[in-house]
């Protein structure tokens, strides 16, 4: 091994050391009160490489903070265990809020489960899942309701105590299948029966997207994880909309009318935080050229 490429493979360790050191982000600052109400910020819809995600449940915790996010949804396909690992680790290291989900997934439908805590396996009829979410106090929420679903969701509409009304599908054009304006039809069509569902904006985080792009703010009693299932549970939720149409509980869309709400959590790339991210990056950056330069050279 020459001494340059062991230069290199130190400059590449202290790289990653110093980045995992400096990017532990501060997390997010207290909620805002207003109304009598702590307004969390919280995305609901996350996955982790449990099933088709990228980053571990504890990963997906630390990336939540960084994201300046109160609450974390963990929803895995058919599975409960990544949520609570996400929470364990949450509880132990500073937060955020998790929220224990599930995507209940089969071919005809995909709805999410809150504030279960044995997992609820997907079955042919749709009312017996939501019976079963029920009877451990949790709460049902379609999720991206578009209208391949809607022959196993509209018969359980009004059964439903929420439905997802912003999804990132709502920010690109309209795919096969994957159609915005058809999530909006579906939650419009329930409030027009009488039934006004939760409303939730959620990313479908996988890894690749921006985790806290769609959000849902919940007005809850407490900043606990009681707190934001009773918020969930009693429809005290907005979301502003990509048009920036807000959507939720009609007192507090006029609140937050009269006046705005300043979002916290932060979207989107990856901003430098200080001196010693910048100079982190620049050794590993140097240690990884370095290392893949001086191996070549060698062979
Ligand atoms: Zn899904
Ligand atoms: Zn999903």
């Amino acid at each position: 091994m020459s001494a340059a490429f062991r230069a290199s493979l130190a400059a590449l360790a202290l790289g990653l050391t110093l980045g995992a050191w400096s990017d532990r982000g501060p997390g997010a600052p207290s909620p805002e009160r207003r109304d009598g109400w702590y307004v969390l910020e919280a995305d609901l819809h996350a996955h982790t490489r449990f099933s088709d995600g990228l980053l571990s449940p504890f990963d997906l915790t630390v990336h939540a903070r960084r994201q300046r996010l109160h609450v974390l949804g963990v929803t895995e396909h058919n599975m409960v265990f990544p949520a609570q690992l996400a929470r364990w680790f949450a509880r132990h290291t500073g937060g955020p809020i998790v929220l224990v989900g599930e995507e209940i997934t089969s071919a005809p439908y995909h709805v999410h489960a809150f504030g279960i805590e044995d997992r609820v396996l997907p079955r042919r009829s749709l009312d017996a899942v939501i019976d079963a979410v029920h009877a451990q106090g949790g709460v049902v929420i379609a999720a991206h309701p578009v209208a391949h679903f809607w022959p196993a969701l509209l018969p359980v509409r009004h059964r439903l105590d929420g439905a997802e009304i912003l999804h990132p599908i709502a920010l690109r054009a309209p795919r096969e299948g994957w159609d915005w304006a058809q999530m909006e039809s579906f939650f419009q069509g329930s409030l027009a029966q009488g039934h006004r569902l939760t409303a939730v904006g959620a990313s479908d985080y996988h890894g690749f997207s921006p985790l806290g792009l769609c959000r849902t703010l919940l007005f809850a009693r407490e900043p606990t994880e009681r707190g934001a299932l009773d918020a969930l549970r009693e429809g005290r939720t907005v979301v502003v909309d990509h048009r920036g149409v807000s959507w939720g509980d009609p007192a507090l869309v006029a609140s937050l009318r009269a006046r705005p709400y300043r979002s916290v959590a932060r979207a989107g790339g990856y901003p430098s935080s200080g001196a010693l991210d910048r100079v982190g990056r620049a050794l590993g950056l140097a240690g990884l050229l370095g290392v893949t330069f001086t191996r070549r050279r060698r062979s």
